[in-house]
Order: structure tokens, then sequence, then C-alpha cells
């Protein structure tokens, strides 16, 4: 652990901030990561964990060419990760199949999937036999249509928490827990961030406070207005299952089954903008497993055993905000929404490889992974 007068603070915990801090202390940086409560506690902790730039992105997007990059980074950093602590991470290409319901959503979807493949994005179309061999408990369903993309991949967010908490630590990242950050001072050179208790400073600072990041207040040096940050309440429910009976991830919409390789089975999800009220209510509960008894009605015999929330990191800004703060020492690295466990390795690149360039010019590399 190294206290003493730090290279980067990052001020953040989740994946964005933990991934960021790894790389830093990789490439040689003295970090210090503070969260307001425990590393991977927050949004990092609820999430589901599909990879799937199939389910989310339908346009020519900001989120587009990030999405793909970090797809392609995944396997190098899940394998870094588990070299590094010895953490098994439940990680696999599962491939993700969205169906539809009536030949309205069909029509919809075979378009959506036909737009998406001129994006890069890859899907096939699959007929009822294929749909029952790549997902046999669709047998009682008619379904007006299905498609299949191959690529879609699944990753238990909270193992790559665990493997996270451990790599920063042994590449030598000081992490402060219970430490919040009220207020960030910009000045030339330098990025003091306060707490109630404990002042720290830095030649460079991160934001990745998800959707606390902008309730932070920001002073100093002359900023663009930043992008304002805020939650978007997601639920989740689960099923204690065997393990293997759902292979690939299972969606409608924003309606989706997927399960981990303990057996553990994941539905989800609601949507909502109520600030940071962490009630777990009965009316999302009930919701989330109408909608996943309708998508796959064998569901039905099983009830779900347990719920949890998150805050969804959203921004108003077309896409994730990932750039220096003007020509100052503050990098910003929040807004990642509904798509964080997705984006964080192409962050943690984009961030590290943008701090060791204005750092040391001459010495500024790139990273494989
Ligand atoms: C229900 C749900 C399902 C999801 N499913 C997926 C999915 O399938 N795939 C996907 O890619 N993404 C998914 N997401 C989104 C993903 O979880 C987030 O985008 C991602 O976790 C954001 O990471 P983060 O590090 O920015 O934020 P967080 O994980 O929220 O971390 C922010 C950290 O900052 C700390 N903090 C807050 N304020 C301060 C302060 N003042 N000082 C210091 N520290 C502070 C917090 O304690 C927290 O630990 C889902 C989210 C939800 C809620």
């Amino acid at each position: 652990m190294r206290s003493s007068s730090p290279d980067t603070l990052v001020i953040g915990g989740g994946i964005i901030g933990a991934s960021i801090a790894w790389k830093l202390a990789l490439a040689g940086l003295r970090v210090s990561l503070v969260d307001a409560g425990s590393v991977g506690g927050e949004a990092s902790w609820a999430g589901a964990g599909m990879l799937a730039p199939g389910g989310e992105i339908v346009s020519r997007e900001p989120w587009l060419d990030l999405a793909l990059e970090s797809m392609r980074l995944y396997p190098a950093f899940v394998a870094e990760l588990q070299a590094a602590t010895g953490v098994v991470i439940d990680y696999r290409v599962s491939g993700g199949i969205d169906v539809a319901l009536d030949d309205e959503e069909w029509r919809a979807l075979g378009a959506r999937a036909e737009r998406q493949r001129a994006l890069g994005i890859a899907s096939t179309v699959l007929d009822r036999q294929s749909l029952l061999d790549q997902a046999p408990l669709c047998r009682d369903r008619d379904y007006a249509g299905a498609v299949l993309y191959p690529d879609d991949t699944l990753v238990d967010p909270r193992d790559v928490m665990r493997a996270l908490t451990i790599a920063c630590r042994s590449a030598g990242v000081e992490i402060r827990e219970g430490w919040r950050a009220t207020s960030l001072h910009v000045s030339r050179g330098s990025v003091l961030v306060e707490s109630p208790a404990d002042s720290l400073h830095a030649p460079f600072a991160v934001l990745a406070a998800g959707a606390w990041s902008t309730g932070i207040a920001i002073s100093g040096t002359t900023l663009p207005a930043l992008p304002i940050a805020f939650p978007v309440k997601g639920l989740l429910i689960s099923y204690p299952l065997e393990p293997g009976v759902l292979r690939p991830i299972l969606r409608r919409g924003h309606t989706y089954l997927l399960q981990r390789a303990t057996g553990i089975m994941i539905a989800g999800t609601t949507s909502e903008e109520v600030g940071f009220n962490r009630t777990v209510d009965e009316h999302s509960i009930d919701d989330v497993t109408a909608r996943v008894g309708e998508l796959l009605p064998w569901i039905r015999r099983h009830q779900p055993t347990a719920a949890w929330i998150g805050f969804r990191p959203a921004a108003d800004s077309p896409g994730p905000v990932i750039h220096r703060a003007a020509d100052t020492g503050l990098w910003l690295a929040y807004g990642h929404y509904r798509n964080g466990i997705l984006l964080a390795p192409v962050t943690a690149k984009l961030v590290t490889e943008g701090i060791l360039a204005t750092r040391a010019p001459a010495a500024a590399h790139s990273f494989s992974s």
C-alpha cells in the first residue's frame, strides 16, 4: 500500500473506478482509490452482467464503437484479472436470443437486427427447432420469431469486483473505504479532494462516482459545465435453480433471463427515475415476475427468492462521459448507464492512456488489454 502523495486519486470504487485504478497502478503510477461506501457496493454489485451490444445498441450512436472495442478487450481483461488474483470469474460467450411474441414484435425485431448487422453487430434468425436447440426451456410457447446474437456474453460483475479489489491491492493501490468526497478543487497541476474529515491531493484525479458523480462540488480553474449524472433505479430478482438449464441470455426488450454458473437465474428489470430511493417494492417484483413469466412460461413453476436494486449511472449527455475536463488534471469517467459492466475495459484503457500521455508524452504507450 502506498499512501503518501499519490500521482492519481480515483473517486469511486465501482467497476469503472477500480478498473482505472488497477490499470494506472500497473502502468507504474501511485494510485489512491476512495469510496464513500465499500468498493463494488453499488451499481457494479447490482448489475446483471450482460455484455450485449445486441440487446442495447440499435443505431450509430456514441456507445457503438466503445461497446464493440470493449467486447474485443474483455477476454484479455478477464484472463489478466484471473491470472493476477486466482479469482475464478464466471465469464461465458453465451449468446443472446431476442424473441418476439407476436407478428408486430417480430417485424420490429427483424428490422432492428438488420440495422444492427450493418453496424457490425452479428445476428442470425432462428427457426423453431434452432431456438429449441439453443434454449430447450422455450418449448412451452409458440414465439412469432427469434434472433440469436452469437457474440453476446455473460460475466458475473460480483466476481469481477472481487478480483479487481485484490488486483488493485496487489498492484499497490491504496484503497480508502468509507471516504466520501464532498468537494473537488481543480488548480493548475493539482486536484484537491476533500471529505468531511480529511483531504487528499494529486496531480490527477478521476471522477468515477457513478450516479453520484456530479453531486460532488467542483471549483477552481474554469471548467466547462459537466454533464449532470443522475440515478435510474433498476430491480433484479433471482431464482435458485440447477446449473445449466439456460445457456443463452433470453430477452424481449428490457425483460430478460440469464443464468450464472452457480445455477442462480437472474431476471430483470425495471427502470425508474426516483432519485436514490432504495426501496425494493413488491409492485416492481411482481412486475418483473409477470414479464419474465410471459417471456418464458416455464419460469412460472419457480418462485423468486431474492430481489435487489441498483442505481444505473445515467448522464444528460449522448454517451458515457469519458474525457479530460478541459486541460486540467481532472478526468471524468461516469454516465455508463445500462452498460458500465460492458464498458469497464475500454474506459480504463482510454483514461489510463490519456493520463499517461498528459503526464509524460514521451513515455506514452498503448495497452493490449
Ligand atoms: C439492475 C441493473 C442491471 C444492470 N445490468 C447491466 C448489464 O447487464 N450490463 C452492463 O454492462 N451494465 C449493467 N448495469 C449497469 C452497470 O451496473 C453500471 O453502468 C456500472 O456498474 C457503473 O459502474 P460505476 O463504477 O460507474 O458506478 P458504481 O458501481 O455505482 O460505483 C460508484 C461508486 O462511487 C462511490 N461513490 C459515490 N459517491 C461518492 C463520493 N462522494 N465519494 C467517493 N465515492 C463515492 C459509490 O459508493 C460507488 O461504490 C446494470 C445496472 C443495474 C442497476
